[in-house]
């Protein structure tokens, strides 16, 4: 005898997108394909397993996503230490360097899927959740920083959003941290008592990270502690400069912000995140910056590269907020019918229809008339297009107008000969 089944349930912070929420998603996506291309970036696809070493070289040891989120396990077929990727970045420069893409000319790539990470489940904090990842690899300049954050702007313009602001940091090169690693872990030394397990733990692997609690009795310390920024040399302002000339020429507004250090260690030069207050406590829906040494410190030779990811569920959050949002429609036209013989006649002229490049469902099964105009009205269609037993004998077909008002100038509801079906409903809906 079958044991009775247990209802399944999704994983906690793993979220299905239903067909009436799914609307946005496309949306989004082509929209976000076409602004990529407009700046000639093409699509990366990698896979969402990788080896956990790649990631645990590839984002830090000391990092809060190889520390605690990342989803890995062992392949018990071949005993292989597998994760499934918790950002995109380490997984196209591994690729980059397999498929050695990088070395004839840079390379301006995109990337768009599920990350997983094993965080506490809240508003705009999942853990099966949605990247948009850019990367520009082969890149030195600070032209190409701005470039990105110059893209960014034009995105949140598209959508509409008016409420997001960037804010900006350089975290140098590795000898400028090296130097400002000693000073801070000496500030840090001299302020044990006040830090949490945490930072206790991080001060002397990732000092700098200790200065992004979110600890309130930690922040008056992480305000005043020396600041990498003014560890800086020449070469390091001059690059920062650089990119802040060209936001400067595209009238883009930004706060400095020395306490930008982002969350992963690879780092370096320009920091950025884009913020949004409307978000509650997770109001980041963009992090980025450059990563001159992962390429090399993944195996691939020495090139630098930039890049950034954002957040898709918290920035479609944001787009509702400022919009609204409405299911999109089942289709265009709905076929009501009222015999067996009328539902095979109104699913040769569907078929017709879609020749046409219209959208259409033809009703399934028999019911009467009204409850399948509740099916039309239901389905979003425009008209519905009616094949009862009058229509049928005289070759004609109904047409209701759901939605609006008739366009100008026609009926509500008329007959028409269905052979002008496919021309009347092409040059209407
Ligand atoms: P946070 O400080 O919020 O944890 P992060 O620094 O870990 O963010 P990144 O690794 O920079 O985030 O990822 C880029 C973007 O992905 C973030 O700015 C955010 O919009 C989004 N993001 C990060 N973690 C999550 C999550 N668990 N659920 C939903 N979106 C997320
Ligand atoms: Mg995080």
């Amino acid at each position: 005898m079958t044991q009775p089944f247990k209802k399944v349930h999704a994983i906690t912070g793993m979220k299905d997108v239903l067909p009436d929420g799914s609307a946005s998603w496309e949306q989004l996506e082509h929209t976000v394909r076409q602004w990529l291309a407009a700046y000639g970036y093409r699509n990366i696809r990698t896979p969402v397993l990788e080896h956990t070493r790649l990631f645990t070289r590839g984002i830090g040891e000391v990092t809060d996503i190889v520390e605690k989120e990342m989803y890995s396990f062992t392949d018990a077929l071949n005993d292989e230490q597998l994760t499934m990727r918790p950002e995109f970045t380490a997984g196209i420069v591994r690729a980059a360097i397999e498929n050695n893409i990088l070395y004839d000319r840079p390379q301006r790539v995109y990337a768009m899927g599920p990350v997983f990470r094993h965080e506490k489940p809240q508003r705009g904090r999942y853990r099966q959740f949605h990247q948009i990842d850019v990367e520009a690899l082969g890149f030195a300049g600070p032209d190409i920083d701005a470039e990105l954050i110059v893209m960014l702007s034009r995105l949140w313009k598209t959508l509409g959003l008016a409420d997001v602001r960037l804010e900006l940091n350089s975290l140098g090169h590795a000898g400028e941290r090296a130097a400002h690693r000693e000073a801070l872990v000496a500030y840090l030394e001299q302020h044990k008592a006040i830090l949490d397990e945490e930072a206790s733990r991080r001060m002397y692997t990732n000092p700098l990270r200790v200065l992004d609690t979110k600890n309130p009795a930690m922040q008056e310390m992480a305000d005043n502690a020396p600041r990498l920024f003014d560890f800086l040399g020449a070469e390091s302002l001059a690059h920062f400069d650089g990119v802040r000339k060209r936001l400067d020429d595209a009238g883009i507004g930004y706060t400095l912000n020395p306490r930008l250090v982002r969350g992963l260690d690879y780092y370096n030069l320009t920091v950025f995140e884009w913020v949004t207050d409307q978000l509650g406590a997770q109001g980041t829906i963009c992090g980025g910056g450059r990563y001159d040494g992962l390429i090399e410190l993944l195996g691939g030779k020495s090139a630098p590269a930039v890049g950034f990811a954002i957040g898709m569920e918290r920035l479609l959050d944001l787009c509702q907020q400022s919009a609204g949002s409405a299911a999109a429609p089942e289709c265009q036209v709905y076929m009501v019918h009222q015999s067996d013989e009328a539902q095979r006649v109104a699913a040769g002229l569907a078929e017709k229809l879609r020749d046409a490049g219209l959208a259409v469902i033809v009703h399934a099964g028999s019911s009467g008339f009204k409850s399948q105009f509740k099916k039309a009205d239901a389905s979003g269609a425009t008209v519905a297009v009616i094949l009862g037993a009058d229509e049928l004998a005289s070759g004609k077909a109904g047409v209701k107008w759901l939605r609006e008002q008739a366009p100008e100038g026609q009926a509500q509801q008329e007959t028409i000969p269905q052979d002008r079906l496919v021309i009347e409903l092409k040059q209407r809906v």
